[in-house]
């Protein structure tokens, strides 16, 4: 296989990809080269920027210098010693209506000018196309597919499928499912560029998804025309592996400055928030004042710079398994990738399914943007299944410890030992902390990753905490292995009354007494304590003889 994967985060992955011209690292950028109108030269972009592959458009190629890139071959023309991808055309027939040339046409000339990474003549769908209309797109591109495929004359080309369908999810589906059946070493989800023009990265997160739960997870999945820095993560952690961006260069045209949390107007900059070589160097007063061209390969090249520097924060971010956090920081540059998490949340399965359980370190959990982590719905899905080691009476939930891993903390051992001083059998009580983000965390499991690895913003917001709440219910509900009462360390604000309150109630549900363990003072106080020793010694006791009413009352007076 020409793809190997060495290290995952989500469904981001920095791999290798094998061509004929040596290897590249994934998540890879190609900036789109246009010789009629380049700021940057494919040499200064292989030289300063350590640019391992660039994306050039064939039809344009062809169009302009047919005869010339065919005899130099598309390197030599480009003056470029690396991977040189070349895109078929496509998104110029979507701009300018239908192009006078013919799929296999730019095959052949595609291998003619010995591409590395060549991508077949597709019908781009298009945003909101009519159905009828998308799926003439899916069905001729699968056709053009089937017949370039057939006449390839080359065998060391990397060839890429074009996966279409807009925003028509089924249609997607259908097409990635072809697409993956055919002999194409990479897929391509094809023609998201206007969705993000539009900011809609909500639907392009339908789209990738969709893309790919339907095609094999050990192909590299290119995403077309991805063009800002601040969505590379997005696209990333989705399992985009590579996109090529000409953005950098239509920017400067237009005198916009990239940052990675959005773009600015050149004047509308006092200062520049980057310290790449043209940052360093000028001020946006400075470029204001130079000739259109020198100003506009300045911008261009910091463009670039951001890109290509978002690109290594995102692999650094996969390493160190911070990819969702590097999500939750870009989310907050615009409304619409806060929408794109949110939207995240619904494939969170499919993320779950696919995601690396462990990592070297913890993760960081800020809001309930971040409930939909793998981490989080692993745990969830794990307790539904598992049960204590010991039959137990007493199920104890109390708010988190001071330290990590909790079964070890100041606190818990010296309820133990009170409990034992008492001569109560600790064996009948069942220890769970409930915490953000996790929900219920058994003493038991708590040295499992991540439990002891996190840190959770305090107090959590009200999804957050609703989420917690409806973990502890289940996780009463779940239970039948011989508990008899439910025993709730709380404190006092809007959180631990919602939470007794429904802890109570599901222990009426199932006929369970419910001893609540209302902290006066402070949460670990000794008093506090000493009172919660004597409610689970009383509740052991009684447990030990039966169910008893008189328990209920008591909880029932405490409210
Ligand atoms: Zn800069």
């Amino acid at each position: 296989m020409a793809f190997e994967v060495a290290d995952k985060d989500l469904l981001g992955r920095i791999g290798r990809l094998k061509t004929k011209r040596g290897v590249v690292e994934t998540p890879l950028l190609l900036p789109v080269v246009n010789p009629l109108v380049q700021p940057i030269s494919p040499r200064e972009m292989e030289r300063e920027f350590d640019c391992q592959a660039l994306v050039a458009n064939a039809y344009l190629l062809k169009k302009d210098f047919g005869e010339e890139v065919k005899t130099l071959g598309v390197h030599n023309f480009l003056g470029f010693d690396r991977v040189v991808m070349t895109d078929s055309g496509a998104y110029q027939i979507l701009v300018y209506g239908d192009v006078e040339v013919e799929p296999l046409e730019i095959a052949e000339f595609e291998e003619e000018v010995d591409t590395d990474i060549a991508v077949i003549l597709d019908v781009p769908t298009g945003w909101n196309t009519a159905r009828e209309k998308a799926l003439y797109t899916v069905e001729e591109t699968l056709r053009r597919a089937r017949s370039t495929l057939d006449s390839l004359n080359r065998k060391d080309i990397l060839w890429v499928g074009p996966i279409q369908g807009g925003n028509h999810l089924d249609l997607v589906a259908y097409s990635a499912k072809q697409i993956e059946e055919m002999s194409f070493q990479l897929c391509a989800l094809g023609s998201p560029t206007q969705v993000m023009e539009r900011y809609l990265f909500n639907v392009l997160v339908d789209m990738v998804m969709t893309a790919k739960k339907n095609i094999s997870l050990g192909k590299p999945l290119h995403l077309f025309g991805a063009g800002h820095p601040f969505m590379f993560s997005f696209a990333v952690a989705m399992g985009c592996d590579m996109f090529d961006s000409a953005a950098y260069s239509l920017y400067a045209r237009q005198d916009k400055y990239m940052t990675d949390y959005g773009t600015i107007r050149l004047e509308n900059l006092r200062y520049f928030p980057c310290s790449c070589v043209v940052c360093s160097k000028f001020t946006p007063r400075d470029l204001w004042e130079m000739p259109p061209k020198e100003r506009e390969k300045l911008l261009a090249s910091h463009n670039l710079s951001v890109c290509f520097a978002e690109i290594r924060l995102i692999k650094q971010a996969i390493l160190e398994g911070r990819l969702w956090e590097l999500l939750e920081l870009r989310a907050r540059s615009h409304p619409s990738l806060l929408n794109a998490l949110k939207r995240l949340h619904e494939h969170k399965q499919f993320l779950e399914a696919h995601s690396p359980s462990s990592k070297d370190r913890g993760i960081f959990f800020f809001d309930s943007t971040g409930l939909a982590r793998p981490s989080i719905l692993r745990h969830q899905i794990k307790l539904r299944k598992w049960h204590p080691p010991a039959e137990y009476h007493v199920l104890l939930f109390l708010p988190p410890p001071t330290s990590k891993p909790f079964h070890k903390s100041r606190e818990i051992k010296r309820i133990l030992k009170s409990l034992d001083e008492g001569l109560v059998d600790v064996s009948k009580v069942h220890f769970c902390v409930y915490t953000a983000p996790f929900g219920v965390i058994p003493i038991e499991l708590d040295e499992v990753y991540p439990l002891s690895q996190f840190e959770a913003s305090f107090p959590p917001d009200l999804e957050t905490s609703d989420f917690v709440i409806s973990e502890v219910r289940a996780y009463i509900l779940n239970d039948n292995h011989g508990c008899k009462t439910v025993v709730l360390h709380w404190e006092e604000d809007d959180f631990g009354i919602r939470l007794a309150r429904e802890c109570e109630d599901a222990c009426s549900r199932i006929g369970l007494d419910f001893l609540s363990s209302k902290v006066r003072g402070k949460t670990w106080s000794k008093g506090s304590v000493e009172s919660l020793v004597l409610q689970v010694c009383f509740a052991v006791r009684k447990s030990m003889k039966g169910k008893n009413r008189f328990l209920k009352k008591t909880s029932e007076e405490m409210f």
